[in-house]
């Protein structure tokens, strides 16, 4: 069977997407894992110098010295990742303006004008909440570090520290650039979807949620949905598994679906007749997973990728109830209202 010139097309949208993606999460994180970089390099630097060489051990009053230095050098870390995520939405919020408009062309539909793009109130959330992660990743790097003379035996005992263990202490730092890495790539999905849904709605189309490639369970099951660009997806219906906790029942939903999703929603018109785009992709899921009503018959792989998305949820639960903190005073934010509608 030939594939749909809109698949086509959304393959096209969803690597550009990604190429976005990596730019704009390296141009964020950039500026902090330069300075952790360089951390690394002048903590192994004044390790060898105190210990006498790398596999040497540090103990005693040069441990305590040691890691009063290290403490200090991660106290002065900065990152104000702020701004280039704003920047970053704005440009995922033009690239899903076109995208809108090409998908609507490409299917014989009117595209509507561009107007300056509306912020997601999520991503707003995302963007104001990230400098309070970072600083929270940067003082339990610190705490770790400090830990690491404590404990019997520390300064002035007999207690002697690897530079392994510094290092490892160290990896909790870095997890701050992490963090930042995470919420670039959310904010360039979610505001990509939200233009894509705004300008889907002023050009009179319904939207198409096509999963990625491989997706999880939950993902899966919103293959072929078609929704209101108005509401976005309801978030319920799963193949037998239990809701993605931060969507309350009846939530409306728009990709991604959980901070790691890479699903599309797409402009659909409904003119592809018998080739029965959404049928398609649904069956192409059930298939997939087993069946769309049973957990039992979900492939371990994708159960176990379903169970890794819940280790995760966090981020997006917290998103979401910042989220609907901002709704009231943003328009794009009715695509996360919890309003109970039936979508077809
Ligand atoms: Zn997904």
């Amino acid at each position: 069977m030939t594939t749909p010139p809109l698949l086509l097309l959304a393959d096209r949208h969803a690597a550009r997407v990604a190429a976005l993606e990596k730019h704009v999460a390296r141009e964020a994180t950039a500026p902090l894992r330069g300075q952790l970089v360089e951390l690394n390099r002048q903590a192994l630097r004044s390790f060898v110098a105190a210990a006498g060489g790398i596999g040497a051990g540090l103990g005693g009053a040069a441990l305590a010295a040691y890691l009063a230095d290290l403490g200090g050098r991660i106290q002065g870390l900065t990152a104000a990742p702020n701004a280039v995520l704003l920047d970053t939405a704005g440009q995922a919020a033009a690239l899903g303006q076109r995208q809108a408009n090409q998908a609507v062309q490409a299917q014989g539909g009117a595209p509507a004008p561009l107007s300056p793009p509306l912020l997601d109130a999520g991503v707003i959330a995302a963007v104001g909440a990230v400098a309070g992660t970072v600083a929270a990743r940067l003082l339990r790097g610190r705490q770790e570090v400090i830990a690491l003379g404590q404990g019997p035996g520390g300064p002035g005992g007999q207690r002697q520290v690897s530079w392994g263990q510094v290092a490892s202490a160290l990896t909790v730092a870095h997890s701050a650039a992490t963090s930042i890495h995470t919420t670039a790539t959310w904010v360039v999905h979610r505001q990509r979807a939200a233009s894509v849904a705004q300008q889907t709605a002023e050009a009179g189309g319904r939207l198409l949620w096509i999963v990625e490639h491989g997706g999880c369970a939950y993902c899966q099951a919103m293959a072929g949905r078609v929704a209101s660009a108005e509401t976005g997806f309801q978030a319920s219906s799963r193949f037998g598994l239990r809701p993605l906790d931060p969507w309350p029942p009846g939530s409306m939903v728009l990709p991604p679906n959980h901070p790691h999703c890479r699903c599309i929603a797409v402009p659909y018109l409904g003119g592809d007749g018998p080739q029965d785009l959404p049928g398609r992709l649904r069956r192409q899921a059930a298939q997939y997973l087993g069946s769309p009503t049973s957990g039992t018959d979900v492939p371990a792989a994708v159960r176990n990728r379903a169970r890794r998305i819940s280790a995760r949820y966090a981020m997006a639960q917290h998103h979401q109830r910042l989220g609907s903190q901002e709704q009231r005073r943003h328009v794009a934010a009715g695509l996360m209202s919890t309003a109970s509608q039936q979508v077809p």
